[in-house]
């Protein structure tokens, strides 16, 4: 599923992504490793070895982001100025904040100049290290830095970790502000629609949800006697069941009814986190069912089948069902399903737990050092193929938010929708993403 925008998240979850640029040499490598406080194999000394892992999860006074380290990228461009702006736009392009990286010692070259060039251009947050300050003596000559026009000059000694807290601390000011601490202290209970076209048992649903047999009030006139959402509790869990009063109330005689059903639809898909897709198993799944499953995942929200009416099937009406999931519901796979009879109350109990299921794929997070290790082993097994004389390649990737999980990966170049199709499997296979629609967003490198 390629989505250029996706809709705005339920809560800001991403972590801020900070690239570390500069040319070749001046130790951004080794002032990653200072800033993720531990020693990876980052520094690499064989030039022309290109790393397989580029992003890193960093965390600094308790805010968490993420690194990327170019360090790696342009080894054998020694001495070409526009090939290391290029590498430095691509990450800058990523970014929401970049630390530049000079070395003090040398003092700036062409190559610096290139990059600075690329910051000014990309209006990013920039923190300026002045690298290997490695004794007070070396301070004026970090001092000089200011003549790039870009702020202070940090003086740092990556290797020896002087002056690292000070930067770190300008790092963490010129990114983003952290987002809320988790999703139940900002939103309260998770919030469910049941959604699905009529007479499929919604209603039926609801009340046995909530416990009471409730008369149905036959409310043409449209007076609203229910509150909109009503809270249900299953398995010890809370739920804010949205646009309820919606499902209550039967407005199904008046002219025009569909059209307004498909708003109230679209409306309650929108205000929830999970929705509950509602077929009744005894009829063929109709084009009405699949646009309503297309308005789910295309808001990105998590998605759960219920089959009811399963009181009302025989084996052979089973029979038909599979094939007609196999044929049309295909794309939904990943989608935890529950057969089950409102009417009877049967099999009732388990939609909680698929509910849950539904939502941990929705809130799933994948760190950035586990995805770019499953990336650079899918790229290795399953290369792009080649188009129009080149092969577009994925440099790296990043899950910039979840709920729906999202992701956005840097590649030298557009992808196949069959590609991307393979990625999302991929990704699936390898981590799970139950209940939940993935979206993948493509940033290529010009
Ligand atoms: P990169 O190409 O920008 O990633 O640079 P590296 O991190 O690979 O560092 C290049 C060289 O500079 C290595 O030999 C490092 O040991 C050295 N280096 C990095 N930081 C410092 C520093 O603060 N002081 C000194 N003296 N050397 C450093
Ligand atoms: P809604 O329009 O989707 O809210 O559907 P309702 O809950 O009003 O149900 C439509 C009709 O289907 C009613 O006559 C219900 O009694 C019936 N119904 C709902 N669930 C079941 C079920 O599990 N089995 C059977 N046999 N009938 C059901």
């Amino acid at each position: 599923m390629t989505e250029p925008e996706p809709a705005a998240p339920a809560v800001p979850a991403s972590r801020p992504v900070l690239a570390v640029v500069g040319r070749p040499n001046v130790g951004k490598s080794t002032l990653v490793n200072r800033i993720l406080g531990r020693r990876e194999a980052v520094v690499q000394d064989t030039p022309g070895v290109t790393r397989d892992r580029v992003s890193y999860d960093a965390v600094w006074n308790g805010r968490e982001f993420v690194v990327v380290d170019t360090g790696g990228w342009a080894s054998d461009a020694d001495g070409m100025a526009a090939r290391i702006a290029e590498q430095a736009e691509l990450a800058i392009g990523a970014a929401d904040a970049v630390l530049f990286v000079v070395d003090a010692t040398v003092g700036t070259l062409d190559e610096d100049e290139a990059v600075v060039r690329v910051l000014r251009r990309s209006k990013k947050p920039v923190v300026l290290a002045a690298n290997k300050v490695d004794d007070p003596r070396a301070e004026a000559e970090a001092a000089a830095m200011w003549n790039l026009g870009l702020g202070e000059p940090y003086a740092v000694s990556a290797l020896h970790g002087r002056g690292s807290g000070d930067l770190l601390d300008a790092v963490l000011e010129a990114l983003p502000p952290a987002p809320p601490e988790s999703f139940e202290e900002v939103r309260g209970p998770l919030r469910v629609a049941i959604v699905g076209k009529p007479n499929v048992g919604k209603s039926s649903l609801l009340n046995k949800l909530a416990g009471a047999e409730r008369s149905v009030v036959d409310n043409a006139s449209g007076t609203t006697v229910d509150p909109v959402d009503e809270l249900v509790e299953l398995d010890g869990r809370t739920y804010q069941f949205v646009d309820t009063a919606g499902i209550r109330r039967r407005v199904k005689e008046a002219s025009g009814h569909e059209y307004y059903a498909s708003l109230r639809t679209q409306g309650a898909i929108e205000r929830a986190e999970i929705c509950v897709m509602v077929i009744d198993a005894a009829e063929t799944v109709s084009d009405q069912d699949l646009r309503i499953l297309t308005s789910v995942v295309e808001a990105g929200k998590g998605l759960v089948l219920v089959f009811n009416k399963w009181d009302l099937t025989d084996d052979e009406r089973r029979y038909y069902l599979a094939r007609e999931v196999e044929k049309d519901l295909q794309t939904y796979w990943w989608a935890p399903r529950v057969n089950l009879s409102a009417l009877s109350g049967r099999h009732v109990d388990r939609l909680g737990k698929a509910i849950e299921e539904a939502y941990s794929g929705w809130e799933q997070r994948i760190s950035t050092g586990k995805l770019n290790a499953f990336l650079g082993r899918l790229v290795a097994a399953h290369p792009h193929p080649v188009r129009g004389g080149k092969q577009p390649r994925i440099l790296f990737g990043t899950q910039a938010q979840a709920g729906p999980p999202t992701f956005i990966l840097f590649t030298t170049g557009d992808l196949d929708p069959q590609y991307l199709r393979y990625v999302e499997r991929r990704l699936r296979e390898e981590f799970g993403f139950p209940g939940t629609p993935i979206h993948l967003q493509v940033r290529a490198r010009e």
